[in-house]
């Protein structure tokens, strides 16, 4: 089986280390006060106009809706306020890239909707306000949560199995240039051990239980989140699992029903 090698072992020139929001296409977005009152108003911007594409209005009104559903983190909301996923997905689909929807990502995969993607990294940084440590993400697929992670941890390990996403993430990612992200094509049932231990591990792909492999790789104080199937409690179904590796031993708490694409092993 191919190793896992990380595609930032190639040089990249011109990659500096930071997100620089001054240069992105659009102003940077305003940090998001969760508890203070959120505009109700729908602001009318057309995302699928060629150069110059005015998104950040239609991204705010995303995170403002996160913000009144309930999601509280207030780095996570800026994050996505300010990370462009359209530039994710399709060109076809770009208008509903802001709306609450997993879409299609190629190879059978999706995007997760935004506000699962809001609600796990939230789980993940829960108790830490700061920067996370270490972060293993299962599950590029095209790279948005990568991207998203990047901002929040100080590094960002993802691996991913199908090689035409894991080369489609690299592309996508290509113009934030990222120097805390390290894209792996591979399997990542066995986790990946060169990065371990990890403060965080976040899973975009549900299997039968959490490979033991995971929970041996992260660290004492560190936290899982994934979606696994529901098994004996509902035929088919998936949860999402929260699970924490304390000094004591590890603790579980099953969250809310979920639906991701299968964990798989193996590459193609
Ligand atoms: N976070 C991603 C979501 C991708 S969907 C995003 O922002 O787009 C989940 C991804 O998990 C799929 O691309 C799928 O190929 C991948 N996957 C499933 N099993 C895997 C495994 N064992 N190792 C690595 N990736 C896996």
């Amino acid at each position: 089986m191919a190793q896992p090698h990380p595609s930032s072992a190639k040089p990249r020139p011109g990659f500096p280390a930071r997100l620089d929001v001054r240069n992105a296409s659009t102003p940077p977005v305003r940090p998001v006060a969760p508890s203070g009152p959120v505009p109700a108003h729908k602001p009318k911007v057309h995302l699928a106009h060629g150069v110059g594409l005015d998104s950040s209005a239609v991204r705010q009104s995303m995170v403002n809706k996160l913000a009144q559903q309930g999601m509280t983190d207030a780095a996570v909301l800026q994050a996505m306020g300010s990370i462009e996923r359209h530039r994710f997905v399709d060109s076809a689909l770009v208008n509903q890239a802001y709306e609450d929807t997993s879409l299609p990502i190629g190879l059978g995969q999706t995007i997760s909707k935004p506000g699962v993607v809001c609600r796990m990294l939230g789980l993940l940084r829960q108790g830490n306000p700061g920067r996370l440590g270490r972060v293993l993400e299962i599950g590029t697929g095209c790279g948005y949560q990568a991207a998203l992670l990047s901002l929040l941890c100080s590094e960002v390990y993802s691996m991913e199995r199908l090689r035409g996403l894991h080369d489609k993430a690299r592309d996508n990612l290509r113009h934030l240039r990222l120097a805390n992200v390290h894209l792996l094509f591979g399997d990542g049932m066995p986790g990946y051990a060169k990065g371990a231990p990890y403060a965080g591990i976040i899973a975009a792909a549900g299997g039968e239980a959490v490979p033991q492999a995971w929970i041996d790789q992260l660290a004492v104080g560190g936290r899982l989140v994934a979606p696994v199937s529901a098994g004996a409690i509902s035929a088919g179904k998936q949860v999402l699992m929260v699970i924490d590796k304390t000094p004591h031993g590890v603790r579980q708490a099953v969250m809310e029903g979920v639906f991701f694409v299968p964990l798989k092993s193996g590459i193609a």
